[in-house]
């Protein structure tokens, strides 16, 4: 029986932003890809389920956890690093978006923009272990907390399979663990976003502007500061403008993987 040939897979390490890890993991197959441009043209949970996937199976390291434990412990921040290693390992380095319009509107001519990943890769490590298992608990009302946290891939998927994909809060809710409260009879009661998610979003949309603002503001001094982002700098070689922008790449990704670009 066949089973395949012998193919050298090029494999990178990847350092995680947020849980402390490094993953080992390898380029995609074209079966892979394959399977991949199907289900980009559905809603957002299966897009986020395939991306899931594809990054867990391309792990190589030989004690990794099990799926479930996978999207346990890893975070959507940490993600992004293993998204953008997979991209790097199974596509080089070299990065080529075509049809870059100039964003100066006196030119606005259309051009080739080629950059490497590496020259724009910024990587801010929460470097004391893993900054999943910290909580912030931050007061809204005399009754009322929100535990702040960093979102692992099974809060996402929790969330995205109980709310609508254009629901505009969904990156709130994943800021939020749980909240803690009292009733009328000064029961202290809580709320969370994996046990109770239904009533947990009916929750969120009650709160008010200034809870977010403090909710964002924790979140983002705490959590969300630790990532990958690609920073990409070109000019135009129509006009001289020059073009700064944070690269996208989750996106980009599936726009390579799907063959769109
Ligand atoms: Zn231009």
């Amino acid at each position: 029986m066949f089973t395949g040939f012998q193919i050298q897979v090029p494999e990178i390490a990847v350092p995680l932003p947020q849980s402390g890890k490094t993953y080992r993991i390898r380029s995609l197959r074209l079966g892979e890809e394959a399977s991949t441009k199907s289900s980009l043209f559905g809603s957002a949970l299966p897009i986020v389920n395939k991306l899931n996937q594809l990054v867990y199976q391309s792990i190589m390291d030989e004690d990794k956890p099990s799926f479930e434990d996978f999207l346990r412990t890893t975070s959507t921040k940490d993600r992004d690093a293993l998204v953008l290693g997979l991209y790097q390992v199974t596509y080089g380095n070299e990065y080529t978006m075509n049809d870059y319009t100039c964003s100066n509107p006196q030119c606005g001519q259309k051009y080739s923009l080629k950059t490497y990943l590496s020259d724009g890769l910024v990587m801010e490590r929460f470097e004391t272990g893993d900054l999943m298992s910290i909580k912030k608990d931050i007061q809204l009302e005399d009754n009322l907390f929100a535990v702040i946290k960093q979102a692992s891939l099974e809060d996402e998927v929790a969330i995205m399979k109980a709310t609508d994909e254009n629901d505009k809060m969904l990156d709130f809710y994943l800021k939020i663990d749980k909240f803690k409260y009292s009733d009328k009879d000064n029961n202290t009661l809580e709320l969370s976003l994996l046990d109770k998610t239904i009533d947990f979003i009916v929750g969120c949309n009650q709160l008010l502007p200034r809870h977010k603002k403090l909710v964002n503001t924790t979140y983002a001094e705490n959590f969300g500061k630790f990532g990958v982002r690609v920073d990409v700098a070109y000019t135009c070689p129509h006009c001289g403008q020059d073009e700064k922008f944070v690269l996208d790449f989750v996106k980009q990704f599936f726009l390579l993987v799907c063959g769109l670009e």
